[in-house]
């Protein structure tokens, strides 16, 4: 079993290690890599540390940053240091709460998903920034601190393409989406004219691009977006895309897209694993319906008249 326990902790460690080298040019190798057996990625020599772990959960809202970038830190990081960030990683996503890194854990970790955060603290300080979490009433999460739209007309634009995704299937993509949150908020979205600056921005983007978020290559990290009244809506340009009916390697952008105007519209994180919210979707799932958690919350924002 320590055995199993030590291959494990090794391939989160990879896998880790793949997803945090974001501002690493080339990643061109990750998303084979993390589609091999467990066996062939421990092979292949790519091993980091529990320090890449701790980054992840940190990435992800699981553990407070350190005030200072003492990198001298780095080797002070234990599993057992990790155990509260790990245990409400578990408790956030439905796994037992063991507080290691066990085959559970390790396989949710390797799931591709959003790159928004799970969790925003929510002031306060030390451990009690996190509480709030754990006595969460609803699934569904609101953004802290945002400014919901006010207006009923929402444009947008679509401000980059790229080559295997024209802007017409992206244009069908996000109107399919912009149709489900429409039917149940006040809003009409509407595409913004011709050298207008829409309320929302969508478009693709790779590597460090400007926002404080690079996009990290291929696999991992999908899409992200911004709460409101921000606007920006980002997809990695890096992905495989799929615009009609997924493959099992590619990604439905349709879905992706569902998930990223919730953000937009000022919907966080839902613990929910079957709502649109929910921060992992792998290739080939096609999520392009709200569910109810998805509605509830958004009517939390947006009380219907
Ligand atoms: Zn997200
Ligand atoms: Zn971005």
């Amino acid at each position: 079993m320590a055995n199993l326990h030590s291959q494990l902790l090794l391939l989160l460690i990879l896998v880790v290690s793949l997803f945090l080298a974001s501002t690493q040019p080339s990643l061109a190798h990750s998303r084979k890599l993390i589609l091999q057996s467990p066996k062939k990625v421990a092979d292949s020599h790519h091993f980091g540390s529990l320090n890449d772990v701790r980054l992840y959960l940190e990435r992800f809202g699981y553990k407070e940053k350190p005030l200072d970038n003492d990198l001298t830190k780095d080797t002070l990081t234990t599993e057992s240091s990790l155990y509260a960030a790990i245990s409400l990683y578990q408790q956030t996503n439905h796994l037992n709460v063991t507080g290691k890194l066990d085959s559970e854990t390790v396989a949710r970790m390797m799931t591709p998903r959003c790159g928004m955060p799970d969790v925003f603290p929510s002031g306060g300080k030390g451990g009690s920034r996190y509480s709030k979490l754990l006595h969460v009433v609803g699934r569904y999460k609101a953004f802290d601190n945002m400014i919901p739209w006010t207006k009923v007309n929402i444009t947008y634009t679509f401000a980059t393409t790229i080559p295997l995704v024209s802007l017409e299937a992206l244009r069908k993509s996000c109107q399919g989406a912009f149709q489900h949150w429409a039917a149940v908020t006040p809003f009409h979205f509407l595409e913004a004219g011709k050298g207008e600056h829409g309320d929302l921005t969508i478009g693709f983007y790779s590597g460090d691009h400007g926002d404080g978020s690079p996009f990290d290559g291929p696999g991992h990290v999908w899409a992200h977006a911004f709460a409101p009244q921000d606007g920006r809506v980002h997809f990695d340009g890096s992905e495989q895309w799929s615009t009609t009916t997924p493959t099992s390697e590619e990604i439905d952008l349709e879905s992706v897209a569902l998930h990223e105007i919730g953000h937009a519209l000022g919907l966080n994180h839902s613990i929910d694993q079957n709502a649109v919210m929910y921060a992992y979707i792998g290739q080939g799932v096609v999520k392009r319906e709200l569910q109810q958690d998805d509605i509830d919350g958004i009517k939390s924002i947006y009380p219907p008249k």
